[in-house]
């Protein structure tokens, strides 16, 4: 079974799938995680993020993997190195929009996602997993919630990896990638039509997953 659950940043995607995928048992698959392994490479290589032709070569070039650990936990290798911590540096959150953007990058990863996925059961987060990576998906979900508090949460969130980051330049970060996810050419962030749409804004996390837990019954 396929569980898709996508929204923008800061909606608390990857907090409650970790914890539903945990409680179902399911494989759980951080699909942003792979566009910023990718934006890694390209910095740490100097390559131009907006040489197209460059990232797309650097696409196929690399070998991204993610892991679930015992904890709960994800590790994402990039090239046989861990770099769970590395890729959620400012540095790459600031440009991870750009690189995700180009169709070359999106055929690469999406490819790698629908592998992924094969593996077994699993819930998958990101921005187009419902609309094009698993269209099919037993389960979608799209969760959103108030600017205010997706820029708290993210806020909270930075600090908890000691990112010394002003709140301001979190909402800057957040309004920024929002519209670039949402306006591009390719695969913008947009709910499917049979996602189930929650607003996490007024929820607590535990609330959220038992909501999915139980929606992902109805019907089987
Ligand atoms: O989920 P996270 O905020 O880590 O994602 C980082 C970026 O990766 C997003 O802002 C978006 O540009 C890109 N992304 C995407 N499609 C996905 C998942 C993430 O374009 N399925």
């Amino acid at each position: 079974m396929i569980v898709a659950i996508d929204g923008p940043a800061g909606a608390g995607k990857s907090t409650v799938a970790k914890i539903l995928a945990k409680r179902l048992g399911f494989l759980y698959i951080d699909t942003g995680a792979m566009y910023r392994a990718l934006t890694l490479k390209a910095l740490d290589n100097n390559v131009d993020i907006n040489d197209e032709c460059k990232v797309n070569k650097l696409a196929l070039e690399a070998n991204i993997d993610l892991c679930n650990n015992l904890d709960g936990s994800l590790s994402v290798i990039l090239d046989g190195k861990d770099v769970s911590l590395d890729i959620r540096q400012p540095r790459i959150t600031q440009v991870v929009s750009e690189v995700s953007k180009i169709k070359g990058v999106r055929q690469v990863l999406v490819k790698m996602q629908r592998e992924l996925g094969k593996k077994g059961d699993c819930v998958l987060e990101g921005r187009d997993i419902g609309t094009v990576v698993f269209p099919h998906a037993q389960k979608k979900f799209f969760i959103d919630a108030s600017v205010k508090v997706r820029v708290n949460r993210r806020f909270k969130e930075l600090k908890g990896l000691n990112q010394n980051i002003a709140e301001d330049d979190v909402a800057r970060d957040l309004s920024n990638r929002d519209k670039i996810d949402s306006t591009r050419q390719v695969s913008p962030l947009r709910k499917a039509d049979d996602a189930f749409f929650i607003d996490t804004t007024e929820l607590s996390v535990e609330g959220v997953v038992e909501k999915m837990l139980e929606l992902c019954k109805v019907n089987g």
